[in-house]
Order: structure tokens, then sequence, then C-alpha cells
């Protein structure tokens, strides 16, 4: 009697211990499935590429609100064209406010923007109480990416310094270059700015791995990956003032860093700054803004094609604020753009001769308020989709989370949530199966 009832229990225990096994494969099935959906949906919208990390591209066109956007693409695309940035799938405004005054200056601008946080005009990635702030970059190379900064204007200057230094004020230029010969470790440094360090400060950049880069033929012709170039004792000349052979474009400058950094497996961030189109408004200057932000399309354009080509590349143009308060008020334009069938001249000529059939007004000779354009590629991994308007904080949050969900170097805490759930259902579902089982015995025992 004994053993019959042992190998009925034994019989009970084989059937819920294959009941339970067949609930956890079918869990294991569906739970893996549906891991495996989530991913490819994310891995289709960003990172498909899985031979590199997530890289980021953040360009800035300094001052540059919509209507020096405007006039550049009426002087080099005509008015029935568009900019490729103004073709980019997503499109919001900006608002500029610093933490201390409703007009930004650019520290405060490129502080939010590399940082996240607001702070007060003139401080570089510090807070209002003078506490130091993770930038963006920093949080890249902690990821192990490269990293470059770009801008035409010297890169002690406000918006590259907000990204790599630490400073109360922007005008401490001396505390500025310490820092970044110190400090800093960014994979490729170029701008202008000669005269914020002196010879021992490049040595130590030499010492340190550094190839110093002082003209277009150099820059052109290295294959070193480390670069510190400085092409002009402070900002590069405008455009139209600059030598062609001897320093190089923003468009050069770019390509360039774009192909070196994109040689690292793990990704880079690269920050690019149109930066003088800010300048050439402060002046009031219609010809040196056009120029200069048409200089800064085609950039933009370059950075496009790269970002297009690989799938893992988040990729922003945006402003700090808006400079001048420019209004386009008329123009009398005919249908000759400027175009690779003529020579650089003939384009040089044809641009300012457009520039000079537009007429514009200025409210100010400084900054404003106006809300300034965000043209995203890959921005679709982020829930941006309702916004018309965004802070100019949130561009930080955007990058942060891009760079932080390509990489392993953090836990993907949804698939442990899912395996969590799959688990705790595999338990209920084994656990519910042998109280049905253990009293569908009793019930019929008591039958019998
Ligand atoms: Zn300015």
């Amino acid at each position: 009697m004994r053993s019959i009832q042992l190998k009925k229990k034994l019989k009970i225990f084989y059937a819920s211990l294959i009941f339970i096994l067949i609930l956890v494969d079918a869990s294991f099935v569906v739970k893996i499935d549906n891991f495996k959906s989530f991913n490819e949906i994310n891995n289709d919208l960003k990172y498909s590429n899985s031979s590199t990390k997530n890289s980021v591209i953040l360009l800035i066109g300094d001052g540059m609100g919509y209507e020096h956007l405007k006039l550049a693409r009426l002087v080099e695309v005509g008015n029935n064209n568009k900019f490729s940035m103004e073709r980019l799938p997503l499109h919001l405004n900006v608002t500029t406010f610093s933490a201390d005054n409703l007009i930004t200056d650019s520290a405060a601008a490129a502080t939010a923007m590399a940082t996240g946080n607001k702070t007060n005009n003139g401080m570089l990635s510090i807070s209002p109480l003078s506490e130091p702030l993770e930038t963006i970059l920093e949080i890249s190379q902690e990821f192990g990416k490269s990293t470059g900064i770009i801008t035409t204007t010297a890169i002690t200057h406000a918006t590259p310094a907000a990204f790599i230094t630490h400073v109360k004020s922007r005008s401490n230029t001396t505390e500025i270059s310490r820092q970044i010969v110190e400090n800093s470790s960014v994979s490729i440094i170029l701008g202008g700015g000669e005269d914020h360090f002196d010879s021992v400060q490049l040595m130590n950049l030499e010492a340190n791995g550094y190839t110093l880069i002082e003209n277009h033929s150099k820059l052109m012709s290295t294959d070193a990956n480390n670069l510190f170039g400085l092409f002009a004792p402070n900002h590069l000349p405008y455009e139209i003032s600059r030598d062609p052979d001897v320093i190089p474009s923003l468009l050069e400058m770019t390509v360039k860093t774009i192909e070196i950094l994109s040689q690292d497996p793990e990704g880079f961030f690269l920050m690019v700054e149109g930066g003088r189109i800010d300048h050439a408004s402060h002046a009031n200057n219609k010809t040196n803004v056009a120029l200069e932000t048409i200089e800064f399309h085609y950039a933009v354009d370059a950075a496009i094609s790269y970002a297009e080509e690989h799938d893992n590349v988040l990729l922003i143009v945006t402003a700090d604020h808006e400079t001048g308060g420019l209004t386009i008020l008329n123009e009398t334009l005919n249908d000759i753009i400027p175009s690779s069938n003529r020579t650089d001249e003939q384009n040089r000529l044809l641009r300012i001769e457009r520039i000079n059939n537009i007429s514009v007004s200025w409210s100010t000779g400084s900054h404003t308020n106006l809300d300034v354009p965000f043209f995203g590629y890959r921005t679709d991994f982020y829930d941006l989709i309702n916004l018309s308007v965004i802070d100019n904080t949130e561009i930080f949050d955007i990058m942060k989370d891009f760079i932080s969900e390509g990489t392993d170097n953090e836990p993907d805490f949804s698939r442990i949530i899912l395996i969590g759930v799959g688990i705790t259902g595999f338990s209920i579902g084994g656990i519910a199966i042998i109280v049905t089982i253990k009293n569908k015995k009793h019930f019929k025992k008591k039958k019998n």
C-alpha cells in the first residue's frame, strides 16, 4: 500500500514538474521574444551599427537666430530652397534665458547645453553657488569616448570653454587656458587663441601626446589622433578675409575631426561652433553674418552626411541665443546662386552681390531673448514629438540619454526588469499548478 501511495505521489510530483517546466519554457519564449522585439525596435532607431558605440555631434551657431539662417539661405540657395539642417526630421524652438537674466550670454547658454543646469551670465560650467557642473564632454570621456571641440573663435572663448573647463568668470582666460592644458583630455581641439597659451603650456601639451597644428596644410596632412590646433592669435578671421591656404575653414576642421574621431569604436562627442556669427551680429554687419552662417551651414551639411551614413549618431544643430534682433525687410534677388560650376572667387563675389540685394534691420547690438532653432537627427529615440518648445538645458538631457543608452558601461535596466518579471511569473505559475494538483488530489480522495 505504502509503495503504491508513494508511486502516486511521485507521479503527481513528476506531472507537476512537467507542467512547471512547460510553463517556465513558454514564459521564457514569450519573455525573450518580447525582449528581442523591444531591442530590435530600439536598434532600428539608434544603434543598428553594432561595431561602433553611440556618438553625438552638437553644432552651435553662436548668436544664430531664425533670421540669420534665413539671410544665409536667401544668399546661398535662394528663397525656394532649404538648408540641409532645415530638412532634418525634428525642429523645435529653444528658450535660452539664464539663471540671473532673461537675456543670456554665451557662457550661461553653453553651460546650460553642456551640463543641463542654468547658471549666471559669465559663468562656465559652474553653478551660481560656484559648484563645478559635470559637462557632456566629460561624461562622454567617462564612457571611453573620444572628444572634439572646434570653433572659429579662440578656444578659450565662452562656448568652447564651457564644455572643457569650470571657471567662475569667462574673462579669466588665464585660468581657462590653464585648465585646458592641465585638466582636459580632449582628443581634438581646433580654433584660434595662440595668445592665450605660452610656450611652456604648448610644450606640456606636446609632452602629453598632442600634435600641435599651426596651419591649414599641417591639419590636412596629419595622421595623428590627438590634435591641438591654433590658427590665429585670437579669433579666426571672418570668412571674408580668411586666407584659405593658411587657415582651415570650419568645414575643413569639421570633416578632418570627424574622420579621426569616428575611428574610435567607443564612439565620440564633438562640439562644432560657428562662433563668429555672434561677433558679426554685435557689429550689425549683415555681410559677415551671412558669410559666417553659410560657412556654418557647410560644416553642418558635412556632419549630417556622416550622421546619415551611420545609424548611431545623434546630431543636433542649435544656437546659444539670438544676437542683434535681426529682421529681413526686403530682397531683390535673381535666381543665380553660388554653385560648384563657378570658381571660389566667382562664388564669393556672387554672395556679396546677393547680400547687397537684401535689406535688413537690427534692433540691438546685443543679445536678445528670442527663441532659437533646434534641428535634430536621430532624436526619435527621445520623447520630443509633441513638443514645440524646449529649454536649452534639455539639450543636455537628450545628448546624455543617447550617450548612456548606446553603451555597455551601464546595466540595461529594461532587461533586468523583464527577466525579474519573468522569474516572478514562473514562480507564481509553478506554485499555482502545485496547489491546483494537490487540491484536485484531495477532492478526488474525499469523493472516493
Ligand atoms: Zn555675443
